[in-house]
């Protein structure tokens, strides 16, 4: 064992192999360093125990250098890895939701690289307002007089509620106080604002008569909520915004619609179930709405309060507004975004979020059937893929009940081997993220721009699930 100990290189050696070059030109010379002193450990102790032999320095020094680069190559792969969303949720919270449309792209590039008039009045050479290029856009879509940018709509919740309602109360409906993906949770948000939260009605039905009861000097304002993700069925009555208005003007109080998703547009145009627009809203005359920039309207995060101008300035002037503002890549590619409206004969074209719901069966079809064949040659026999209809989501909890009819390869997997065939997809180098249902892996085509990054990569799927079997092998 002692020869052996002896014939393990000096670590300047393995640093100075091609191998080691290739390493510290990757990674960095502290890095390879460091992992290289790790993996000697390891080989030492190896060689302790027998389990492990030394031909000859040289060939060791560059071996321990590869083993190295891998083991960086590994770890420093980036956690945020691009994957390709084939579940049918065409907005997936967990997969970033909205893609950049190419215009927000170059937007967002631009921001990044150079300095930008972001709060500068380039007329006046003096400092400007940092959201008044998208302030103006929102106006001229949706109608609103004023609007206030914000991180998310979230955010856009906590700041009216912070500016317009501290201290004193919010009534909502009970069957509004909506829980969104975990940590949303609408009583939580108001209790940070500040607001006393005054429920009214029952979880199935609120009346007119419910608001007006509650109504008294310490009201501040009436906010509606969109519950996005779920829906009351049966013995229901929601009491809705033009019913709500003059009870709200009549008494003087602000009444907020949380829209959620953010439709810009008529949906239907393209086949898309109607979802009520900022514009639709606007126009009964709510006083402000808030919608999310990454669901429905397809853009970056972002949220937005938009409305009558004394109510948003009041929005704007807040403290918190500095805390929850948009960063200037974000502002950029809004701008840009919002920009596509005003063509929205071609917003299908453009908005790639859009463009994936507007997609129909079949022209997803030529796509599967390119597909299809190199999926079949990596999985087992018995797991032969087929192209079935699927249903789609929206996701983001935009209309959550309604599904889009759309075109998957399923992949026949009872039991167990359904989270097997799911976790090797998971595990090519540009993971697929599929959904199991009905015994069986479905693919969803939806959301797939082009077919030959899953193609070429299928090879490697036969091996992948190999793998997994002779690891599970008692
Ligand atoms: C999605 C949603 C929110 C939260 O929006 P984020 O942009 O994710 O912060 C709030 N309210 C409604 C009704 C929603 O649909």
């Amino acid at each position: 064992m002692p020869s052996a100990l002896s014939r393990l290189p000096p670590v300047h050696e393995i640093l100075q192999s091609a191998q080691g070059q290739s390493c510290i030109d990757a990674h960095g010379h502290a890095a390879s360093l460091a992992c290289i002193r790790e993996l000697l450990d390891e080989y030492r102790q190896r060689l302790l125990d027998g389990t492990a032999d030394i031909e000859s320095r040289e060939s060791a020094a560059g071996q321990i250098a590869g083993a190295a680069l891998e083991r960086l190559d590994q770890r420093h792969a980036p956690a945020m890895k691009r994957v390709l969303n084939m579940t049918g949720t065409v907005l997936h919270t967990n997969l970033g939701r909205a893609l950049y449309a190419p215009r927000a792209v170059e937007a967002a590039m631009r921001a990044m690289t150079g300095p930008l008039a972001l709060e500068y009045d380039l007329d006046a050479g003096r400092r400007g307002q940092r959201d008044d290029a998208v302030q103006a856009l929102v106006a001229e879509i949706t109608g609103a007089e004023a609007a206030c940018i914000v991180n998310n709509n979230a955010s856009a919740i906590l700041l009216v509620l912070a500016a317009l309602a501290a201290g004193r109360e919010t009534i909502v409906s009970r069957g509004e106080l909506i829980e969104i993906g975990g940590s949303f949770r609408m009583p939580q948000i108001m209790e940070s604002a500040g607001t006393r939260l005054r429920e009214v009605g029952t979880t199935n039905r609120t009346h007119l008569r419910d608001y007006e009861g509650a109504i008294g000097p310490d009201t501040a304002l009436l906010l509606k909520v969109h519950p996005s993700n779920y829906q009351v069925l049966g013995f229901t009555h929601e009491t809705r915004c033009p019913e709500l208005l003059p009870l709200a003007r009549r008494h003087g109080l602000p009444l907020v619609d949380d829209l959620g998703s953010g439709t810009l547009v008529d949906l239907s145009r393209w086949g898309l179930p109607h979802e009520r627009s900022a514009q639709d809203a606007l126009a009964e005359g709510v006083d402000l709405v808030t919608f999310s920039g990454d669901k429905l309207l397809g853009g970056p995060q972002a949220g937005f309060i938009a409305g009558r101008r004394d109510l948003v300035e009041r929005c704007a002037k807040h403290p918190l507004k500095r805390a929850l503002r948009l960063d200037k890549v974000r502002l950029a590619a809004l701008e840009a975004t919002l920009a596509l409206y005003r063509d929205p004969d071609r917003l299908a074209e453009t908005l790639p979020t859009l463009r994936h719901l507007a997609r129909r069966p079949n022209g997803m079809r030529a796509m599967a059937q390119a597909i299809l064949p190199a999926l079949a040659a990596a999985l087992p026999a018995d797991h032969a893929p087929e192209i079935a209809a699927s249903q789609a989501q929206i996701g983001s909890g935009a209309l959550p009940l309604q599904t889009l009819p759309s075109l998957a390869l399923r992949i026949p997997a009872p039991g167990a081997s359904a989270e097997r065939i799911a976790r090797a997809l998971r595990h090519l180098p540009l993971p697929v993220i599929g959904r199991i249902a009905e015994g069986a892996v479905w693919l969803d085509l939806r959301c797939l721009d082009d077919p030959q990054p899953l193609v070429e990569q299928l090879p490697g799927l036969a091996a992948l699930l190999a793998e997994r079997t002779a690891r599970e092998l008692p």
